[in-house]
């Protein structure tokens, strides 16, 4: 594993994104990737959930069997994983690595779990939490984008409500209400 906990300034860095599925950080990291190509690393993490309409293997997620998941987490290929939702999503180290020794700033978006093993594997990791104005305007994304059973919004809720009990242990807390201003504080946070 080539990540170096000091972190030197001529070395990228590792920005950790959590915040309530629904919320928009897909939205607000593709709109930051367009305005930074070339200085921002988005990793695609590997999941064993099944694909929703459009995505595509390789560019939102690596859509592994669990069989395949388990063998590689065994294998120590991920930095950090978690059980979300009944499904596994986990970080794969190689990419990663990679980037960072380019110098790039390299940003992970992951649920709660995961976002707490960096903390404890690379304290320098900057942990941003990205809050809903509210659980009704998170129920409402969630229902509007239709890619969930109500059986797994249920699941994206009761999961809500737990890493927004935690936004406290980030280092930085954005609320996205208007799209705009969360983008600009969030370029802020990874930039400085
Ligand atoms: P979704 O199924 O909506 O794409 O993602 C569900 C949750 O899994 C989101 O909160 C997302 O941030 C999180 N997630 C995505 N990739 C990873 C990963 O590599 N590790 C962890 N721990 N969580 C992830």
């Amino acid at each position: 594993m080539i990540l170096d906990k000091s972190e030197k300034s001529d070395t990228g860095k590792l920005i950790v994104i959590t915040g309530p599925s629904g919320v928009g950080k897909g939205m607000l990291l593709r709109k930051l990737l367009e305005r930074y190509p070339d200085r921002i690393f988005f990793s695609i993490s590997a999941t064993t959930r099944s694909p929703r309409d459009g995505e595509q293997n390789g560019r939102e997620y690596f859509f592994w069997s669990r069989l395949e998941f388990e063998q590689k987490r065994d294998d120590g290929e991920f930095l950090e994983w978690a059980e979300y939702a009944g499904n596994l999503y986990g970080t794969p180290l190689s990419a990663i690595n990679q980037a960072i020794s380019l110098g790039r700033i390299v940003i992970l978006e992951i649920e709660l779990e995961g976002a707490r093993q960096v903390a404890i594997s690379f304290p320098s990791a900057k942990r941003i939490f990205i809050s809903p104005p509210s659980m009704e305007v998170l129920e409402r994304r969630l229902r509007d984008r239709s890619t969930d059973s109500d059986e797994q919004i249920l699941k994206r809720l009761h999961h809500a409500k737990l890493e927004i009990a935690a936004a406290a242990e980030f280092d930085v807390a954005i609320v996205n209400d208007d799209l705009a201003i969360a983008l600009e504080q969030l370029e802020k946070a990874i930039l400085n």
